[in-house]
């Protein structure tokens, strides 16, 4: 067997000729900065969340950035964030001068648990040292966070909520889309999210008009009435017309491949649910599967097996931000956030993309089967 842990190729042999005709058409009309396809795009995606304003950017990671840009985020200030999740998300909280504040995770969904964020936010208001401004949840794997039961803690507080909607962006929340779940949004077109492109590429979305014109300004140096006109510190983090134009061809098929998605998650549960955990998603929730991750003591050996008949399987992750060393000046110790550390320690993701078949899946569920017995 060869699959492949995300398969790009199967993808573009499908939509080659719109993805070279819209290559083709910014080769030609040469607009390769905020051309029009910037701002198609950016219609098509703020329609697609549910939102009044997407702004595209350079990146998942700038469009964290820009967003605490936006909000005026510093030194003294803390930012509230899962220890569970890839670097990006509480790198921008230090990267800007704030203070990250960990909270762990529930067990089951992976996401942080807001009643330890209530617990967080409580302590952080008793020790009077930080000034609170923001939480930062993570919908991981695909999976949107519990933002009922965050936004009961934010609610009557001055903090905003960030949604980091890299990996789950085409998921469902109770009838609404990631990416409008919080305040504002995050989300990532690195090739291998749900909806990639051939490079870096991001956006922020958010229903406050005001907020939207920062962000804007940010993207740009800081821009006034024109680039030559700065009126704040800003970046210089633009999507390419190259890489719009490339997600805008995805996006045709992109209803499609989440439904895709669908399938080969149901597939592998029917096949797996009696020998590993896995996935477990919350009634009125749909998943964007930007991972099919699942939980086994003998992680080590299924991974041995799969890799001996040439699968592809991945840890995320496999350390949590806490124990990381770009964060030691935190001080945080081994036990801080236990589920974070016992997640860490057993979870591993199969190849999940639309394109699998179903002899594939078969054939890692048998793998799997044959290890655990
Ligand atoms: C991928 C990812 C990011 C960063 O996105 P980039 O486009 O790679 O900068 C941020 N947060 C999470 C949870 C991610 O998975």
């Amino acid at each position: 067997m060869s699959i492949a842990f995300v398969d790009l190729a199967a993808q573009f042999s499908r939509l080659e000729a719109e993805i070279r005709a819209a290559i083709d058409r910014v080769l030609k009309h040469g607009k390769f900065i905020l051309g029009p396809e910037v701002s198609e795009l950016e219609e098509r995606l703020a329609a697609f969340a549910g939102v009044e304003h997407a702004v595209t950017c350079s990146s998942g990671t700038d469009a964290l950035l820009m967003s605490l840009i936006a909000y005026d985020v510093g030194p003294g200030d803390a930012v509230f964030t899962t220890p569970f999740t890839f670097i990006a998300t509480a790198e921008v909280i230090s990267l800007i001068g704030a203070t990250p504040v960990f909270v762990d995770i529930d067990p089951r969904t992976f996401n942080i648990d807001p009643a330890l964020f209530e617990t967080a936010v409580e302590r952080i208001e008793a020790e009077g040292r930080l000034h609170l401004r923001g939480v930062i949840p993570v919908d991981l794997f695909g999976l949107p966070a519990d933002y009922d039961a965050l936004r009961q803690v934010t609610e009557g507080r001055d903090l905003f909520i960030l949604e980091d909607a890299a990996q789950s962006f085409g998921a469902l929340y109770k009838g609404r889309r990631a990416g409008a779940l919080g305040d504002v949004a995050a989300t990532s077109f690195f090739p291998a999210k749900p909806l990639g492109c051939y490079g870096d590429g991001g956006a922020v979305l958010t229903d406050d008009d005001a907020l939207a014109a920062r962000l804007e300004s940010i993207r740009v140096h800081g821009k006034g009435t024109d680039k030559y006109d700065n009126v704040r510190i800003g970046l210089n983090a633009r999507m390419d017309t190259l890489q719009a134009a490339i997600v805008l061809a995805k996006l045709q098929a992109f209803a499609e491949e989440l439904e895709a998605r669908q399938r080969v998650a149901e597939r592998y549960t029917r096949g797996l649910s009696a020998v590993v955990e896995t996935p477990w998603v919350p009634d009125g929730l749909t998943s964007a599967y930007a991972q099919y991750s699942i939980l086994s003591e003998q992680r080590a050996n299924i991974m041995a097996a799969l890799k001996a008949e040439h699968i592809p399987s991945a840890i995320y992750y496999a350390k949590p931000l806490h124990l990381q060393g770009a964060f030691a000046n935190l001080g945080h110790q081994e036990g801080d956030f236990p589920v974070a550390e016992r997640t860490s320690q057993r979870i591993f993701s199969l190849p999940m993309h639309p394109y699998l078949r179903d002899d594939e899946m078969g054939g890692i569920v048998n793998v799997i089967i044959q290890t655990v017995n």
